[in-house]
């Protein structure tokens, strides 16, 4: 029997959270952003339950490679753009749409040689200081990028560096708004958080939005808003089984570095999961597990292979038992239970993006395409 622990990955979840960002942005296309291997999830498997999005939205031609062998013929955009000339023939080759940002990007354009003209999203640098033309040069880059005929159509394109957050995106619209109110051409603004947020504003909402985070099930702004607020179901499950257990008396520790100490007698369960499967190795005691639906506390180190749990809420639990470390647990007692990634994450001093994007190459993965596996 292979080891215990595998990652599902929930296709119903992806078509309904994609669903929810068309309900929150309902007369814009969406590009659904796959960058980073879907999110941990996979490029193919995520385009099996994305199809039905209007683009996909990625950083690597290798990747955009991927879903035109799936035979996705629809718009590819390559959010950081081309790296160097070459790229440019990549993205003729294959038909990809991407971003400008910078003048060499504009100098590469206006050199090569292609019969196919681009589409491109010109990104204005509205305060979030990474990526993209300051404002007062933005309209001598639109004029530039207009008049190659390398180029069919100019797009304008922000991001916004806090929509998840009180500060909001209030000042970033208003540069945006001032300095592209007279220059044709589509708008995108919007990430998961502000699709959410702030998409009921046809202004932010724009022609395109680009939601991420939401489409795998993870809420942008937690804990302010966790995933049943925002109704997101989570793509992602990470089950695994006890394969072990220890009787602890008080003074006995658990694990490398002997973390924790048991104050009184004990069962402990020992998971099939450990760092090198992607689970956080910072992640301290009390982060939650779910034991047979049941919620308990990690105890002692994550070591490479393994963590450990407190079994003390769930007498019933034994070898076999099923374990949950994020997303859709059992049915229990008629009641579906479940763990969402953001909790796991706050307790481990991250966030929901980065534990699924962590997931390890090691674990296998099934996809499910039917609700409950
Ligand atoms: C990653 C990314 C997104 C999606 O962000 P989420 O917070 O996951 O929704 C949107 N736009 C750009 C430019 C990105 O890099």
């Amino acid at each position: 029997m292979p080891r215990p622990l595998e990652a599902l990955i929930h296709l119903d979840a992806l078509q309904h959270n994609l669903a929810r960002a068309r309900e929150c942005a309902p007369d814009a296309r969406i590009w659904a952003v796959i960058k980073a291997n879907g999110y941990g999830h996979g490029v193919k498997r995520v385009f099996e339950g994305l199809r039905a999005a209007d683009g996909f939205a990625l950083l690597d031609i290798a990747e955009a490679q991927k879903l035109r062998d799936l035979d996705w013929r629809g718009p590819i955009l390559l959010l950081e753009g081309v790296f160097d000339a070459r790229d440019l023939e990549w993205c003729s080759r294959l038909g990809l749409w991407h971003v400008v940002h910078n003048d060499d990007q504009i100098d590469w354009l206006a050199q090569h040689k292609t019969e196919w003209p681009h589409r491109v999203f010109l990104k204005m640098n509205t305060g979030m200081n990474r990526l993209g033309f300051k404002p007062h040069a933005f309209r001598n880059a639109w004029a530039r990028l207009s008049a190659l005929h390398q180029v069919e159509e100019v797009s304008l394109i922000t991001h916004f560096s806090d929509a998840d957050s009180p500060r909001g995106i209030a000042h970033q619209a208003e540069v945006f708004h001032t300095h592209t109110a007279d220059l044709s051409g589509e708008r995108s603004l919007c990430n998961s958080a502000a699709t959410l947020r702030h998409a009921h504003d046809a202004a932010i909402r724009g022609d395109w939005v680009r939601p991420g985070v939401m489409l795998y099930g993870a809420s942008p702004d937690y804990p302010e808003h966790d995933a049943h607020h925002w109704r997101l179901q989570p793509a992602m499950t990470l089950r695994s089984k006890l394969i072990g257990i220890q009787h602890l008396q008080a003074g006995d520790t658990v694990g490398y570095g002997s973390r924790y100490t048991a104050r009184h007698d004990l069962r402990i369960g020992v998971v099939a999961c450990g760092y090198a499967d992607g689970y956080p190795r910072h992640a301290p005691d009390g982060t939650p597990v779910l034991v047979d639906g049941v919620r308990v506390p990690i105890v002692g180190r994550v070591s490479m292979d393994m963590i450990t749990v407190d079994l003390s809420a769930v007498p019933s639990a034994g070898m076999g038992s099923e374990v949950t470390l994020w997303g859709r647990g059992p049915t229990v007692q008629g009641q579906t239970t479940e763990l969402q990634i953001d909790d796991v994450a706050q307790h481990c001093g991250t966030i929901g993006y980065e534990l699924m994007c962590a997931l390890s190459q090691r674990v296998p993965v099934q996809v499910i395409d039917v609700h409950h596996p």
